[in-house]
């Protein structure tokens, strides 16, 4: 049993890592923790992904806030781990470092045409339009009448939304205010989305699917063709091995292949069993060429998509990818480049003592904001294990000053826990009289600045 105060280090402060650093309080009251971020801001996704017209979910941060920062655990914002403070470091200042990274980039299709002008990650997109400050540069023209998202996802549906939402709605969130303009004059009228799999094998969630169907000014259009299921697709929906999530999206497909539209300004069409094969254009995106596919089972008993000889053309002038996230390499930290992951067995990193690793960078990005809480535990689980029969031993450097004295050279600029709190207010504040649950500050520069105005940290 370890008998002085374990010192714990969480790299990341997005929900996986707030999830354990909850758990971890919640289960050894004593423990310093100290929560790193690359961001001068907290909540990773919940910030820089949850969609801005999901405020229900974003408010998940005033519980994180209560359970982790508001217990004492210290926010050490703007300083990256593996750039401001080594892996090395990391591990002469505690007893055990849990890696919550996430998954920082994207992944490409592969195609011809896909650098051109026009054609994005939706990634980019997401992050550009929740304030990222790595990403409040980019230019989207939204110009061009149809745009195409490619991908099943519940972030495609995101995407999908946030082209559709009306001024007055865009302008009720907390969306980035260069984006709020962009997107308020958009002019894309038709939007849409690209399955190359069946509807039983949609990857979105019920409630998201259904919220496409709810749009103030947008008709959603299904080809009734597209939701009859092939023999393959039947014999899964009817088994006991499919969720009932996969069924009820059926379900909900199939309603809305039978709606008459109502005549809104914007179309949102699903698309099924088509794969992108070349984002055509000279100068910029003008069109995407795809072939329809045929669903066969694979070796491992798997639905797969197969190409047909059938090609089709479609004029668009944007093109988002939305076909997952990947996970990034930090010097130091084990990777594999296959999975994108940190090779773990049950959140212990394989091979190392005293390093974990939680959420998107443990399991890859699969789930919603809720499954981080179990896998929270599990990491949680495993590092409690370690710290209890004392098989980590003591830090080389367990001074709690010790790290601020090593910031303080590599990173003056660290964004403390009250500097945090500066940035909410400020932004809060300037939301309020426009009814906005906040205006965010999307520079570093402009949130550094207000991260100043802190009153000095504990
Ligand atoms: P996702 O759920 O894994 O969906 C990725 C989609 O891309 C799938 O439909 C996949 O099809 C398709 N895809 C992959 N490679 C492709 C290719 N080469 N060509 C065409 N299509 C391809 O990923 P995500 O949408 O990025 O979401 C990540 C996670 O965040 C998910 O667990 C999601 O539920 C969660 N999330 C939740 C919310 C929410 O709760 N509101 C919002 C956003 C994200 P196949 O199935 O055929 O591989």
């Amino acid at each position: 049993m370890t008998e002085t105060r374990p010192r714990v280090a969480i790299v990341g402060a997005g929900p996986a890592g707030a999830f354990a650093a909850a758990g971890l309080l919640r289960a050894r009251g004593d423990a310093e923790i100290d929560l790193f971020e690359r961001l001068p801001t907290p909540w990773g996704l919940l910030r820089g992904g949850v969609a801005p017209d999901h405020q229900e979910i974003k408010r998940l941060e005033d519980l994180f806030d209560r359970q982790t920062l508001g217990r004492g655990c210290r926010f050490l914002g703007n300083v990256e781990v593996g750039v401001d403070v080594s892996h090395a470091e990391m591990m002469r200042h505690y007893t055990a470092v849990i890696y919550a990274t996430g998954a920082q980039t994207d992944k490409a299709l592969g195609l011809p045409g896909e650098d051109l002008p026009g054609s994005w990650a939706a990634t980019e997109f997401v992050a550009w339009y929740n304030g990222h400050p790595d990403y409040k540069d980019l230019e989207f023209d939204l110009s061009a009448e149809r745009a195409i998202v490619v991908g099943n996802g519940n972030v495609a549906t995101d995407v999908a939304r946030m082209l559709a939402l009306t001024r007055e709605e865009l302008a009720q969130t907390d969306v980035a205010d260069h984006a709020l303009e962009v997107l308020a004059e958009s002019n894309v009228t038709e939007i849409v989305v690209l399955g190359r799999r069946g509807p039983a094998q949609a990857a979105f969630t019920n409630p998201e699917l259904l919220e496409l169907g709810e749009m103030t000014d947008a008709d959603v259009f299904v080809d009734p063709g597209d939701v009859e299921l092939d023999p393959l697709s039947r014999a899964f929906i009817e088994s006991e091995a499919a969720h009932t999530t996969k069924k009820k999206n059926v379900d909900i497909l199939t309603g809305y292949a039978a709606r008459e539209p109502l005549g809104k300004r914007r179309r949102l069409v699903l698309r099924f069993l088509v794969s992108p094969v070349e984002i055509l254009g000279t100068d910029r995106v003008e069109g995407i060429r795809f072939v329809h596919n045929e669903l066969v089972e694979a070796d491992d008993g798997s639905i797969r998509p197969r190409p047909t000889d059938l090609t089709e053309e479609l004029d668009c002038g944007l093109v988002f990818r939305s076909i997952g996230y990947r996970g990034t390499r930090i010097p130091g930290v084990p990777f594999d480049e296959k999975s994108c992951t940190i090779p773990n067995e049950r959140g212990r990193i394989t091979g190392r003592t005293g390093e974990y690793t939680v959420g998107w960078i443990k399991r890859g990005p699969t789930g919603i904001i809720g499954t981080n809480k179990r896998d929270a535990q599990e990491t949680v689980d495993a590092a409690l294990e370690d710290l209890d029969s004392d098989r980590l031993g003591s830090p080389a450097d367990p001074d709690r000053d010790s790290m601020e004295a090593l910031l303080a050279e590599r990173q003056p600029d660290a964004v403390s826990y009250a500097g945090w709190q500066a940035v909410d207010r400020v932004e809060r504040e300037a939301g309020e009289p426009h009814g906005r649950p906040r205006v965010k500050l999307c520079s570093f520069e402009d949130l550094l600045e207000a991260a100043k105005d802190a009153t000095p940290a504990p």
